[in-house]
Protein backbone atom coordinates (compact mmCIF):
# COMPACT_ATOMS: atom_id res chain seq x y z
CA UNK A 1 0.00 0.00 0.00
CA UNK A 2 1.23 3.85 -0.49
CA UNK A 3 0.98 6.70 1.35
CA UNK A 4 -2.01 7.97 -0.58
CA UNK A 5 -5.25 7.25 1.59
CA UNK A 6 -7.40 4.55 -0.17
CA UNK A 7 -10.29 6.23 -1.83
CA UNK A 8 -13.22 5.12 -4.14
CA UNK A 9 -11.77 7.59 -6.51
CA UNK A 10 -8.12 5.68 -6.46
CA UNK A 11 -9.86 2.83 -6.81
CA UNK A 12 -11.96 4.03 -9.72
CA UNK A 13 -8.87 5.58 -11.39
CA UNK A 14 -7.27 1.53 -11.48
CA UNK A 15 -10.32 0.58 -13.37
CA UNK A 16 -10.79 -0.12 -17.26
CA UNK A 17 -13.73 2.56 -17.54
CA UNK A 18 -16.22 0.19 -19.69
CA UNK A 19 -18.80 0.88 -17.49
CA UNK A 20 -19.90 -2.80 -18.86
CA UNK A 21 -21.93 -3.70 -15.19
CA UNK A 22 -19.89 -7.03 -15.21
CA UNK A 23 -18.71 -6.79 -11.59
CA UNK A 24 -22.48 -6.55 -10.41
CA UNK A 25 -22.86 -2.72 -10.02
CA UNK A 26 -23.96 0.24 -12.35
CA UNK A 27 -20.56 1.35 -13.44
CA UNK A 28 -17.28 1.57 -12.50
CA UNK A 29 -17.29 4.29 -9.68
CA UNK A 30 -19.70 2.05 -8.10
CA UNK A 31 -17.50 -0.60 -8.07
CA UNK A 32 -15.14 1.01 -6.36
CA UNK A 33 -17.65 2.63 -3.40
CA UNK A 34 -18.45 -0.94 -2.71
CA UNK A 35 -14.66 -1.85 -2.85
CA UNK A 36 -13.78 0.70 -0.06
CA UNK A 37 -17.17 -0.06 1.95
CA UNK A 38 -16.15 -3.69 1.89
CA UNK A 39 -19.28 -4.83 0.32
CA UNK A 40 -17.19 -5.99 -3.12
CA UNK A 41 -14.28 -8.03 -3.87
CA UNK A 42 -11.62 -7.54 -5.80
CA UNK A 43 -12.03 -10.62 -8.20
CA UNK A 44 -15.15 -8.66 -9.91
CA UNK A 45 -14.01 -7.05 -13.15
CA UNK A 46 -13.04 -9.03 -16.40
CA UNK A 47 -11.56 -6.47 -18.35
CA UNK A 48 -9.07 -5.06 -15.49
CA UNK A 49 -7.78 -8.83 -15.60
CA UNK A 50 -5.52 -10.26 -13.29
CA UNK A 51 -3.43 -7.15 -13.12
CA UNK A 52 -6.26 -4.91 -12.35
CA UNK A 53 -7.63 -7.22 -9.34
CA UNK A 54 -3.92 -7.40 -8.03
CA UNK A 55 -4.06 -3.49 -7.84
CA UNK A 56 -7.03 -3.17 -6.02
CA UNK A 57 -6.19 -5.81 -3.46
CA UNK A 58 -2.84 -4.43 -3.34
CA UNK A 59 -4.38 -0.98 -2.32
CA UNK A 60 -6.90 -2.50 -0.18
CA UNK A 61 -4.33 -4.54 1.78
CA UNK A 62 -6.21 -7.68 0.91
CA UNK A 63 -4.89 -11.14 -0.42
CA UNK A 64 -4.90 -11.14 -4.27
CA UNK A 65 -7.31 -13.35 -6.02
CA UNK A 66 -7.69 -14.37 -10.04
CA UNK A 67 -10.72 -12.92 -11.74
CA UNK A 68 -13.60 -14.92 -10.87
CA UNK A 69 -15.15 -16.66 -13.75
CA UNK A 70 -19.24 -15.98 -12.74
CA UNK A 71 -18.09 -12.16 -13.47
CA UNK A 72 -17.13 -13.60 -16.75
CA UNK A 73 -13.80 -14.24 -18.69
CA UNK A 74 -10.69 -11.95 -19.19
CA UNK A 75 -10.54 -11.70 -23.00
CA UNK A 76 -8.77 -9.84 -26.25
CA UNK A 77 -10.67 -6.60 -26.36
CA UNK A 78 -13.67 -6.89 -28.67
CA UNK A 79 -15.40 -3.66 -30.68
CA UNK A 80 -19.16 -3.95 -31.52
CA UNK A 81 -20.06 -4.24 -35.20
CA UNK A 82 -23.64 -3.60 -36.57
CA UNK A 83 -24.63 -5.35 -39.62
CA UNK A 84 -25.99 -2.41 -41.98
CA UNK A 85 -27.68 -4.94 -44.19
CA UNK A 86 -29.99 -5.91 -40.90
CA UNK A 87 -30.07 -2.83 -38.89
CA UNK A 88 -33.97 -0.80 -39.01
CA UNK A 89 -32.79 1.75 -37.83
CA UNK A 90 -34.84 1.15 -34.43
CA UNK A 91 -32.02 3.83 -32.39
CA UNK A 92 -32.73 1.18 -29.21
CA UNK A 93 -29.16 1.21 -29.00
CA UNK A 94 -28.33 4.23 -28.73
CA UNK A 95 -29.12 4.65 -24.66
CA UNK A 96 -27.34 1.44 -23.54
CA UNK A 97 -24.19 2.71 -24.73
CA UNK A 98 -22.71 4.15 -21.84
CA UNK A 99 -20.11 6.22 -23.54
CA UNK A 100 -22.35 7.36 -27.02
CA UNK A 101 -19.55 5.33 -29.47
CA UNK A 102 -23.43 4.26 -31.68
CA UNK A 103 -24.04 7.16 -34.15
CA UNK A 104 -27.47 6.72 -35.97
CA UNK A 105 -30.92 8.87 -35.82
CA UNK A 106 -34.41 7.16 -35.66
CA UNK A 107 -35.17 5.36 -39.21
CA UNK A 108 -31.37 6.19 -40.55
CA UNK A 109 -29.13 3.07 -40.51
CA UNK A 110 -26.76 2.91 -37.43
CA UNK A 111 -22.59 2.23 -37.03
CA UNK A 112 -20.50 1.91 -34.35
CA UNK A 113 -17.41 4.41 -33.95
CA UNK A 114 -15.39 1.62 -33.43
CA UNK A 115 -12.35 3.61 -31.98
CA UNK A 116 -14.56 5.15 -29.31
CA UNK A 117 -16.00 1.74 -28.97
CA UNK A 118 -15.30 0.19 -25.22
CA UNK A 119 -16.29 -3.66 -26.08
CA UNK A 120 -18.47 -3.15 -22.88
CA UNK A 121 -21.34 -5.17 -25.03
CA UNK A 122 -24.65 -3.66 -23.66
CA UNK A 123 -25.89 -2.50 -26.74
CA UNK A 124 -26.09 -6.03 -27.93
CA UNK A 125 -29.07 -7.06 -26.14
CA UNK A 126 -31.15 -3.92 -27.12
CA UNK A 127 -31.02 -4.54 -30.63
CA UNK A 128 -34.51 -6.73 -31.56
CA UNK A 129 -32.96 -8.23 -34.52
CA UNK A 130 -29.76 -9.03 -33.62
CA UNK A 131 -27.36 -7.11 -36.18
CA UNK A 132 -24.56 -6.19 -33.74
CA UNK A 133 -21.92 -8.61 -33.50
CA UNK A 134 -18.42 -8.55 -30.96
CA UNK A 135 -15.41 -8.73 -32.94
CA UNK A 136 -11.70 -9.16 -32.01
CA UNK A 137 -9.37 -6.10 -32.27
CA UNK A 138 -5.78 -6.08 -32.03
CA UNK A 139 -4.50 -6.29 -28.34
CA UNK A 140 -4.76 -3.00 -26.90
CA UNK A 141 -1.10 -1.49 -25.92
CA UNK A 142 -0.17 -1.61 -22.70
CA UNK A 143 1.78 1.69 -22.46
CA UNK A 144 0.28 3.24 -19.08
CA UNK A 145 -0.10 6.79 -20.78
CA UNK A 146 -2.46 4.79 -23.66
CA UNK A 147 -4.04 2.86 -21.31
CA UNK A 148 -5.24 6.33 -18.78
CA UNK A 149 -5.72 8.11 -21.61
CA UNK A 150 -8.39 5.46 -22.68
CA UNK A 151 -9.66 5.19 -19.23
CA UNK A 152 -10.27 9.50 -18.97
CA UNK A 153 -11.91 9.31 -22.48
CA UNK A 154 -14.27 6.65 -21.44
CA UNK A 155 -15.28 8.31 -18.29
CA UNK A 156 -15.75 11.70 -20.08
CA UNK A 157 -17.90 10.10 -22.71
CA UNK A 158 -19.97 8.19 -19.63
CA UNK A 159 -20.33 11.06 -17.64
CA UNK A 160 -21.82 13.46 -20.44
CA UNK A 161 -23.56 10.51 -21.22
CA UNK A 162 -25.82 10.48 -17.81
CA UNK A 163 -25.73 14.16 -18.19
CA UNK A 164 -27.04 13.80 -21.31
CA UNK A 165 -30.09 11.34 -19.96
CA UNK A 166 -30.63 13.45 -16.78
CA UNK A 167 -31.39 16.52 -19.06
CA UNK A 168 -33.97 14.45 -21.15
CA UNK A 169 -35.54 12.90 -18.12
CA UNK A 170 -35.70 16.36 -16.02
CA UNK A 171 -37.22 17.75 -19.84
CA UNK A 172 -39.64 15.20 -19.96
CA UNK A 173 -40.97 15.14 -16.36
CA UNK A 174 -41.40 19.22 -16.51
CA UNK A 175 -43.26 18.34 -19.58
CA UNK A 176 -46.18 15.60 -18.13
CA UNK A 177 -46.04 18.32 -14.92
CA UNK A 178 -47.05 21.14 -17.42
CA UNK A 179 -49.51 18.81 -19.00
CA UNK A 180 -51.49 17.02 -15.95
CA UNK A 181 -54.75 19.32 -14.90
CA UNK A 182 -54.40 21.12 -11.70
CA UNK A 183 -57.57 20.67 -9.30
CA UNK A 184 -60.30 23.21 -9.39
S1 LIG B 1 -15.06 -2.22 -16.28
FE1 LIG B 1 -14.93 -3.49 -14.44
S2 LIG B 1 -15.46 -2.11 -12.74
FE2 LIG B 1 -16.10 -1.11 -14.65
S3 LIG B 1 -18.26 -1.66 -14.83
FE3 LIG B 1 -17.06 -3.20 -16.02
S4 LIG B 1 -16.68 -4.88 -14.56
FE4 LIG B 1 -17.36 -3.10 -13.37
S1 LIG C 1 -21.12 0.29 -29.11
FE1 LIG C 1 -21.91 -1.36 -27.79
S2 LIG C 1 -20.08 -2.43 -27.10
FE2 LIG C 1 -19.38 -0.47 -27.91
S3 LIG C 1 -19.30 0.90 -26.14
FE3 LIG C 1 -21.33 1.16 -27.05
S4 LIG C 1 -22.66 -0.28 -25.96
FE4 LIG C 1 -20.52 -0.86 -25.53
S1 LIG D 1 -30.87 -1.63 -32.13
FE1 LIG D 1 -30.16 -2.88 -33.87
S2 LIG D 1 -31.65 -2.51 -35.48
FE2 LIG D 1 -31.96 -0.90 -33.97
S3 LIG D 1 -30.69 0.81 -34.73
FE3 LIG D 1 -29.42 -0.35 -33.30
S4 LIG D 1 -28.30 -1.81 -34.56
FE4 LIG D 1 -29.99 -1.03 -35.82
Amino acid sequence: MGDQPVSAALLDALLPQTQCTRCGYAGCLPYAQALISGEADTDQCPPGGDHTARALAHHLGRAPKPIHPRYGLERPPRVAVIDESICIGCAKCLPPCPIDAIVGAQKFLHTVVVADCSGCELCLPACPVDCIQMVETAPQPLDPIEMSHRQQLYRTRYLAHQQRNASRLSARNHRLARQTPHPP
